[in-house]
């Protein structure tokens, strides 16, 4: 089979591999779409840890059973499926109360680092545990539900923050996740949800897809254009970068009593402003990956709710996905989700 290969700090080679052999619990996946993600993007130079060569990334993907272990039940050749980024080992206390995503055995699909290696989906064939793959609802085509992964991350996000019908939100970031947040927070029934990123083109979108304000972060009146929309500040706050001004921003316009929920985590360490934190009585959530979201991402796709076709930004082949990374790593357009179809 072919396999796009990170061979080196963000260097790539399409290899001819041998196609992977399932184990008792394990089904291989015929790769129809994966998503490039913004973590293969920061992480293909190695600065990361979690890409560490030679690995094939990819893990925001959907496709057909090709083959099936003797012990899987549930999953059959030929049925369309994606599956978890996150490889969950179902026994330790945390996948027990349903948290898997803080799995202590946890693996993530198409990364490697010191303590484990899975290749991902940037490739004909992709092979994971059973028990991590979703069927896809009929009808739903193989590039959206490429999208069950961001968009689980997105719905776990809400989740995470308590957002509420008739409550109102600032999302901090409209990238490709903040876009999808925007959405979530629209289908929970949010009132007021107010955009803010530094591309008008990306705040455009974000008022189509459910924005009721966009505000450039650069204008000089931004924190005043959204506190005179909210009538003062918002329910809820969600920070979708990862960077101290951004946080900064995040907390100033959350009313006292509020929840700053942190999705974005470009730097490793950011300056807190403790003191608006403790005398506001905030909560400040972490919101990492998918926590059993992958069913109402994909009903969420399925029935509209969440919109992911205006976020494609290209559908490519596996031969011209090396170009592709280089182009998202250069950053000088808003690309939002390029697509790696095998076939
Ligand atoms: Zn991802
Ligand atoms: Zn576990």
């Amino acid at each position: 089979m072919k396999a796009l290969e990170l061979t080196g700090p963000s260097t790539f080679a399409v290899v001819e591999k041998t196609a992977p052999v399932p184990g008792a619990n394990e089904v291989v996946i015929r790769v129809k779409a994966c998503g490039i993600c913004g973590s293969d993007i920061h992480g293909m130079d190695g600065s990361s840890g979690r890409r560490i060569p030679p690995v094939v990334m990819g893990h925001e993907a959907s496709g057909v059973v090709e083959i099936v272990g003797d012990q899987v039940t549930g999953f059959a050749p030929g049925d369309r499926v994606t599956f978890d980024s996150t490889v969950f080992c179902g026994q330790c206390d945390y996948c027990q109360q349903g948290r898997v995503n803080l799995c202590d055995n946890r693996q993530v699909m198409g990364v490697s680092c010191s303590e484990f290696h899975r290749d991902g989906a940037f490739a004909d064939m992709v092979m994971c545990p059973a028990h991590i793959c979703h069927q896809l609802p009929e009808g739903l085509s193989f590039e959206e539900a490429a999208f069950a992964e961001p968009v689980g991350v997105a719905l776990h996000a809400v989740n995470r923050s308590g957002a509420s019908a008739g409550q109102t939100a600032v999302v901090i970031g409209s990238g490709l996740i903040g876009l999808l947040v925007i959405q979530a927070l629209k289908a929970a029934g949010c009132s007021e949800i107010i955009a803010f990123d530094l591309d008008d083109t990306r705040l455009e979108l974000a008022r189509q897809l459910g924005a009721t304000m966009a505000v450039n972060s650069r204008a000089s009146d931004a924190l005043d254009q959204a506190t005179g929309q909210l009538g003062g500040k918002a329910d809820h706050a969600f920070e979708v970068v990862g960077a101290t001004p951004t946080v900064n921003l995040a907390i100033e316009l959350v009313k006292k009593g509020g929840g700053v929920t942190l999705v974005g985590n470009l730097a490793p360490e950011v300056q807190l402003p403790l003191q608006k934190v403790v005398t506001g009585e905030l909560t400040i959530y972490g919101s990492c990956a998918i926590s059993g979201e992958y069913p109402a991402a994909l009903t969420a796709i399925a029935n509209g709710d969440i919109a992911v076709k205006p976020l494609i930004t290209a559908s490519v082949a596996i031969d011209e996905a090396a170009d592709w990374f280089a182009k998202l790593k250069s950053a000088d357009q808003p690309y939002l989700k390029v697509l790696v179809c095998p076939e």
